[in-house]
């Protein structure tokens, strides 16, 4: 890193208090790329006491308000800060009913999907999918053709990454010097996660506890990386902390409005490289066959599958309602899962176990709502001219909604 982030009394103060969230609820910092004298001084002053935390807390919202910021950057951070404060009621355990939660770690308002929109998905991929038995089974059984061995994961990842991260340098400004790692990872409750370093350097860790899939990999390294959340983290580290100085960018949180933004774009991702069905035409050309695996479906059938197995994939929203307000056992939401997707059990008891981790037990909402604003954006503006914004601007899901009634 080469330049230095002006001084600035309430970005500090912003990104001491995430340090010392993290004390109490360690994974709260998604990512620190500030000063290493900063995060050593939270660990050394260890877990102060809440009450203590939530009085800087509202010192801190009062700072920012007073402040004579930009206004988005002034908007970003009471958005951000609010969540904070949200983030030390629990802490402290205080009883927030589970619907205020995600509007005030998310600035988004979480509702039921309904299930007559998820029977329609389920019937129209009935009559879309080969074989026979439940749609269970025969999500499974496509999936199943698409399984690869092991040994052959890295190298097939390592060629997707290659062909996202060459689209992606083609169309954004990804800073020259950056790079993603990949490393293959057992015994997680996420399937793939993104660890940004600092310096435009990301690992990705990819979860193979369950098999597999080489029709997931460019998908998902265009969520993870290119021009996902390696890609936002990088151009906003360089844009807002490197070159404008915003010491409060060299932080990122997981229970914070950021994450809507950030999942939007994740959730977008290849849809910003890509055009309609030409990501597919290139995994048919250039990974199927170097993994050995043939697709026998039409490219518009799996086409069709793709848009149904996306709204069937908000089934994840219903299951955390179901567990966190109404209160339902695991094995029914277990079964209301397997109902409406490809999971095995195992699997959707995974999903269950991260949405009852209290770092991300809301956390669920975040993709879908970020992708509908993300869509909504793009038919508006334009996928590149929207992607190119909310990778370099301080945005938050209130900042997203104004800015398409604009
Ligand atoms: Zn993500």
């Amino acid at each position: 890193m080469t330049a230095t982030p002006n001084s600035d009394a309430v970005g500090q103060a912003y990104v001491e208090m995430a340090l010392a969230i993290e004390q109490h609820q360690p994974g709260t910092i998604d990512a620190y790329f500030g000063p290493s004298s900063w995060k050593a001084a939270a660990e050394a002053a260890g877990k102060r006491p809440l009450d203590e935390l939530a009085a800087r807390a509202r010192e801190l919202a009062a700072a920012v308000s007073a402040s004579d910021w930009e206004p988005q950057r002034k908007h970003f951070l009471s958005k951000q800060v609010a969540a904070m404060q949200t983030s030390l009621r629990l802490l402290a355990g205080a009883s927030v009913p589970f619907a205020a939660e995600v509007e005030a770690l998310y600035d988004i308002t979480p509702v039921r999907v309904d299930d007559a929109v998820f029977e329609e998905a389920k019937r129209e991929l009935e009559g879309l999918l080969p074989g026979d038995g439940s749609l269970n089974e025969r999500l499974r059984a496509l999936r199943k053709r698409f399984e690869i061995p092991l040994e052959r994961a890295l190298e097939l990842f390592e060629c997707a990454k290659e062909e996202t991260r060459a689209r992606t340098r083609a169309l954004f400004a990804l800073p020259a010097e950056e790079d993603v790692e990949l490393r293959l990872v057992k015994d997680k409750p996420w399937g793939a996660y993104n660890w940004y370093r600092g310096g435009h350097r990301s690992l990705i860790e990819l979860n193979t506890d369950s098999p597999v899939h080489v029709n997931g990999m460019v998908g998902l390294l265009a969520h993870e990386g290119y021009p996902g959340h390696h890609t936002e983290h990088a151009i906003k580290e360089q844009a807002l902390y490197e070159q404008r100085g915003w010491i409060e960018a060299c932080v990122l949180l997981i229970n914070a409005p950021e994450c809507v933004v950030s999942e939007g774009i994740a959730t977008s991702a290849a849809e910003a490289i890509f055009e309609e069905g030409e990501m597919e035409q290139w995994m048919r050309a250039e990974l199927y066959p170097r993994a050995g695996v043939q697709d026998i479906l039409s490219l518009e059938d799996t086409l069709k599958i793709q848009r149904a197995s996306q709204v069937l994939g908000r089934v994840g929203n219903n299951a955390a309602l179901m567990i966190h307000v109404d209160g339902q056992p695991d094995d029914v939401v277990i079964e209301y899962l397997l109902r409406y997707s490809g999971r095995t059990r195992e699997e959707a008891a995974r999903n269950i176990r991260f949405m009852k981790d209290p770092l991300f037990r809301s956390y669920i909402f975040t993709y879908s709502y970020g992708h509908d604003l993300m869509k909504a954006l793009f038919a508006k503006y334009g996928k590149r001219a929207v992607f190119e914004r909310a990778l370099s601007e301080p945005l938050t899901p209130s900042g997203l909604r104004a800015w398409l009634s604009a």
